[in-house]
């Protein structure tokens, strides 16, 4: 972690920008990078002699393959200018995407033509130590004591929560493992199935420990899931939120632990894991002796940027371990909004007491003296991630890092020997000193993790991007601050618009309210219609306009996002937006399903209040030019129906 004081970064010099503002800058970086990479080739054993010469070089076959090189890269070129999402602008506010660090390009670029392979430190002496680095980075950022805790790249969210939920079931079957072997046995105090099932996470790291001494614990991992597979539901029931990302189906699926043990936490009015709700279903669970798997809350749903109460989930576990001995692994799914808990800590790395942070939000002009965020319990919730054992943040969302960069953090870094495929443990080397990397040799990072070839040019990036922007309120604060505090401008301005009028039709515009992070759902509604069907047909139809399905994503004026907030996932929560849209409650008990426009606010371009009115002034007259367009196609549809008719 960088210590010093970065008060004086600049956001915009972050950034490419969406004029290509810094391109000199960039040019020559990217130029260096690769005259210095040139430099590397033509220096290394300047004794051995040049592969072609200048003759063979003009040979017509030579500059044919020259030309034809450069011919599929001018298709290349012209398909991606043409088709591609122009995250960079601030007329793109969809998916979390935006501009990405020009920092984090440049080294990507630098690194990649070195081709390292972070499987092994082998193939990729720099960059796997780079990579340790960065995971040691999130670490610090979640709170955890970099002394014992590790992280690493994954390709994405849906990587490191395969990997949450692989280290969990391995380690619930440890327990079990060991009742199975007459040495290890002894060790256990209990061996009650219900009670080897329901052990606390660093009660079974301990065990681990134990099994080492005797020279036992890989014969005792032969014996746990990894060895013995899974018995079909032995292992019980993962509870997620219903707000949950699809990559939990799929890891219940690889892992063999089945769909069907997934138990779905409703969400409350807010979107949040509903935490009374959760604990009776934990109680409950309990109640019948069945085992819970582990507990994910998620900071920064996909779909409406909701935080659940983490520290609530730490708490239920706490008081299941004291009533009832019971214990589980918690995993945060904090893909999005992750990044944030940079928001919490000062130069010093310091987690930041409530009024303290609020007051250097407003001296430190991070959010404006008018906007308070976050919220107590949203505050409360990035305080807790550090009781959680494991953490999956995205960098290529809010780390504003290229693909394909995913991470994720164990609070004890022992829990990687249940999933390592590495005779000794792999950072045996640099036990006693973590964050002294030069020491590492010999590190396999592809036996104790998911995937095995990985680009080490994405840990180039990831590091070199935590360097330039330090994880602390100075540094990535201010750039997330930037989205958050547009996020909350638009609602307003969503809320208090006046309505379009179009050919004697009326629409107005509704915004979901106040967001836990910088997430928007919002839709239009044309006054006097009471169909809910027809009102998702509106949206549904606005949502094609705005999106690369109208065709020209590099002409359209504005690009977003959508989704549907439907009954299956959020009960009857949404019923509030069509009640504040003026649909009958019954509208909604008869479609459970509300399509709306979905917004992740991630540009740093509109912070100035100035510039942000001017962007919403040219936004309405786009909006105001898409109702027309979808006017005039149904007046066309019901003309040319008319014509059929008679
Ligand atoms: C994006 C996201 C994921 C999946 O991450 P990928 O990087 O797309 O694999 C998982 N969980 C949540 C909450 C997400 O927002």
């Amino acid at each position: 972690m960088n210590n010093f004081n970065n008060k004086n970064m600049n956001v915009d010099a972050l950034f490419l920008g969406p004029k290509s503002e810094n391109a000199v800058f960039f040019r020559e970086m990217m130029e260096y990078a690769i005259s210095e990479h040139i430099h590397w080739r033509s220096g290394y054993h300047p004794e051995d002699p040049d592969l072609t010469t200048t003759v063979d070089r003009y040979a017509p076959e030579y500059r044919d393959t020259l030309y034809r090189t450069e011919g599929i890269l001018n298709q290349l070129s012209s398909k991606l200018k043409s088709t591609s999402v122009p995250w960079f602008s601030p007329r793109y506010m969809g998916h979390m995407n935006a501009d990405t660090l020009m920092i984090s390009n440049l080294a990507y670029v630098m690194a990649m033509m070195y081709n390292p392979n972070n499987c092994a430190q082998e193939s990729s002496p720099t960059t796997t130590v780079l990579e340790i680095e960065a995971g040691l980075d999130l670490c610090a950022m979640f709170g955890y004591d970099v002394q014992t805790s590790w992280g690493h790249i994954t390709s994405g969210g849906t990587v490191a929560n395969y990997e949450g939920l692989w280290v969990a079931r391995n380690i619930k079957t440890l327990p079990l493992a060991m009742s199975k072997h007459p040495q290890a046995k002894v060790l256990l105090t209990e061996t009650s199935e219900t009670a080897l099932l329901n052990m606390r996470t660093c009660d079974v790291l301990d065990l681990i420990d134990e099994l080492k001494k005797l020279g036992l614990f890989e014969e005792i991992r032969d014996l746990t899931c990894r060895g013995a597979g899974v018995e079909q539901g032995k292992l019980g029931k993962l509870l997620v939120p219903q707000s949950k990302h699809y990559s939990w189906m799929k890891a219940m699926d690889i892992l063999g632990l089945g769909q069907q043990n997934i138990v779905q936490l409703p969400v409350n009015k807010n979107y949040r894991t509903d935490v009374m709700k959760m604990r009776d279903i934990v109680f409950s669970l309990i109640e019948q002796g069945e085992p819970i798997l582990a507990v994910v809350a998620v900071v920064g749903t996909t779909e409406t940027g909701a935080i659940d109460n983490v520290a609530e989930v730490i708490k239920l576990r706490q008081e299941c371990e004291q009533r009832f001995g019971v214990s589980f692994y918690v995993h945060i799914d904090a893909a999005y909004a992750g990044y944030a808990c940079a928001m919490f800590r000062d130069e010093n790395n310091q987690f930041l007491e409530y009024e303290a942070l609020i007051k250097r939000y407003h001296n430190d002009g991070i959010f404006p003296v008018d906007m308070v965020w976050p919220k107590q319990d949203v505050y409360e919730s990035f305080k807790a991630l550090n009781q959680a054992d494991s953490i999956t943040v995205d960098p290529h969302k809010v780390g504003f890092i290229s693909y394909a960069a995913g991470a994720i953090c164990m609070k004890d870094k022992r829990i990687v020997d249940l999933i390592s495929y590495h005779a000794a443990y792999v950072f045996e080397e640099v036990k006693e000193s973590s964050r002294k990397t030069d020491k590492q040799q010999n590190v396999l990072l592809g036996s104790s993790i998911m995937e095995g070839s990985k680009a080490g040019a994405t840990a180039a990036a990831v590091w070199a991007a935590h360097r330039l922007v330090p994880l602390n309120l100075l540094g990535y604060g201010k750039v997330i601050a930037a989205g958050i505090t547009t996020a909350n401008w638009m609602i307003d301005k969503i809320n208090s618009s006046p309505s379009f009028v179009i050919d004697g039709r009326e629409f107005t515009l509704v915004a979901m309210p106040a967001p836990d992070f910088h997430m928007i759902n919002f839709m239009f509604r044309e006054t006097g219609n009471i169909s809910l069907e027809k009102q998702n047909q509106l949206n549904k139809r606005l949502y094609e306009l705005c999106s690369y399905a109208a065709g020209r994503t590099y002409a359209n004026d504005f690009l977003t996002s959508s989704t549907s907030l439907t009954y299956e996932e959020y009960g009857d929560n949404p019923q509030n937006l069509c009640l504040d849209a003026n649909f009958k409650e019954e509208e909604w008990h008869k479609v459970r399903s509300i399509y709306v426009l979905r917004a992740a606010i991630m540009t740093h371009c509109l912070r100035d209040k100035q510039h942000f009115e001017n962007y919403w002034n040219e936004l309405k007259n786009i909006f105001e030019d898409k109702l027309q367009q979808l006017i005039d196609e149904e007046n066309k549809h019901s003309h040319s129906l008319q014509k059929v008719s008679l």
